[in-house]
């Protein structure tokens, strides 16, 4: 029963909300856990991520949403279902730690959402997105960035409580940019539209602004905080890799996310923005598109975790040949930065830049998350390195290491499984036999 209460506590140890909805989230925290079957899972491989090993035979005991041991060979005991995956191989619940569920690139029609779209639609599609991102074995995202933060603080708030079938999410509310960058979300509007947004809205211009911004963020009840530290590919404007933070903003940024707790994700695909940013002590750098030699070292000084999203690369690229899908001062970033970000992965995983798995699916199509392990392994990562950047390394940067990411007591019950090896066909990643998230079966084949 404490154990629960804790659980409850630390997954929302970043939301810091009012009383009500904490009480809230016990009660139902105490009557889903008490719905759980507990079971007895009999895995003919198992992927034991923390010491990069497989092991044979063995079962995996769930009782509530946890798993309370992993016992070698195939044990029963009355009381307890059986899930027979003993022709399968049982992974960790994989973790996406770039994705945007409130949106899917459909252009050109995208560009003109912002206009007609409300919150309700937002969510509602929202929930789609979620479910298809469960199926596809992907029991916990990070959501670096919405358009409307509302949306998604109800989605992630639904499916914590049950009422939504979805992937644990992490969510960063709405992106702080500076003015004209990336994340301001005026870009492109005709005059009498744009406005002066300031640090409520995600836009800043100076330190005491940043403070603003982040405590902002805490009192929306963000769980990550994320800036766009240099020009983005699909936003409406010429340079996708200046720097468009100073240094002393991106210190207080920093300083203040201490503060409250938050770890700090950036999108950078200009070397200079990174190194800034790296060296003020983010936590992650997104894309990270032209890292250069001195990037990647510091990355490695500071510890910093690079989290490449491959798959929405190739899938701008591939649009940038189509006729009439992109913006033309949006076409030529795009064409670039595909082949670009796969070949950037590749030397820093060669130089050991730490990394996290991360596809900024909403960019690329939901539910096809599993395809970044494709493009990982197609430049020379062991399959067991892409695991363990989807599993162990993911639930470190979310500060989640002790309740996520490993199939071993104490951890929530989030497993995957395929029938085909993955060793010998990364591919049969990109579709499960099987998905548990905490306790309860979601995709059985
Ligand atoms: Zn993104």
């Amino acid at each position: 029963m404490i154990r629960t209460l804790n659980n409850v506590n630390s997954i929302h140890r970043t939301m810091k909300a009012v009383g009500i909805r904490l009480l809230s989230l016990v009660v139902v925290a105490l009557c889903c856990a008490s719905a759980q079957a507990s079971t007895m899972i009999h895995a003919g491989q198992l992927v034991d991520v923390a010491n990069s090993q497989v092991l044979v035979e063995q079962t995996i005991r769930v009782e509530g949403d946890r798993i309370v041991a992993v016992i070698p060979g195939y044990v029963t005991e009355a009381g307890f279902e059986v899930v027979d995956l003993r022709d399968a191989t049982v992974m960790p619940g994989f973790m996406d730690m770039h994705v945007h569920l409130g949106q899917e690139l459909d252009p050109p029609g995208s560009y003109s959402e912002g206009f007609y779209m409300n919150s309700a639609d937002i969510a509602l599609r929202a929930t789609v997105y979620a479910r298809r991102t469960l199926e596809a074995g992907f029991t916990t995202v990070r959501d670096l960035g919405a358009r409307d933060k509302d949306a998604l603080f109800a989605l992630r708030d639904a499916i914590n409580k049950g009422v939504v079938s979805g992937p644990r999410i992490f969510a960063a509310g709405k992106s702080i940019a500076t003015t004209g960058g990336h994340a301001d979300p005026t870009n492109g509007l005709r005059e009498d539209l744009r406005g002066d947004p300031g640090p409520k809205e995600g836009v800043i211009n100076g330190p005491s602004d940043a403070y603003k911004a982040v405590r902002q963020r805490y009192k929306d009840g963000s769980d990550v905080v994320k800036l766009t530290v240099t020009g983005g590919v699909l936003s409406l404007a010429k340079s996708g890799d200046n720097p468009q933070f100073t240094s002393e903003e991106l210190e207080a940024v920093v300083a203040a996310a201490d503060d409250y707790g938050f770890v700090v994700a950036v999108h950078a695909h200009g070397a200079e923005g990174m190194k800034r940013a790296i060296r003020a002590g983010v936590h992650s750098v997104e894309h990270g598109t032209y890292m250069d030699g001195e990037a990647m070292a510091l990355m490695k000084a500071h510890n910093t975790w690079y989290v490449p999203t491959i798959s929405a690369g190739k899938w701008v690229a591939d649009l940038s040949e189509q006729e009439g899908k992109l913006p033309a001062v949006v076409r030529p970033k795009a064409a670039a930065v595909g082949p670009q970000i796969q070949s950037t992965f590749a030397e820093a995983w060669r130089q050991g830049v730490p990394i996290a798995f991360g596809t900024d699916a909403g960019v690329s199509p939901h539910g096809k998350n599993g395809r970044e392990f494709r493009f990982m392994v197609e430049v020379g990562m062991p399959v067991i390195e892409a695991l363990r950047a989807a599993t162990i390394n993911a639930a470190t940067l979310l500060r989640m290491e002790d309740e996520l990411g490993q199939i071993a007591p104490d951890y929530y019950a989030d497993l995957v499984a395929v029938r085909r090896d993955p060793f010998a066909d990364i591919t049969s990643l990109e579709s499960p036999d099987f998905v548990m998230k905490g306790g309860a079966i979601v995709v059985s084949k």
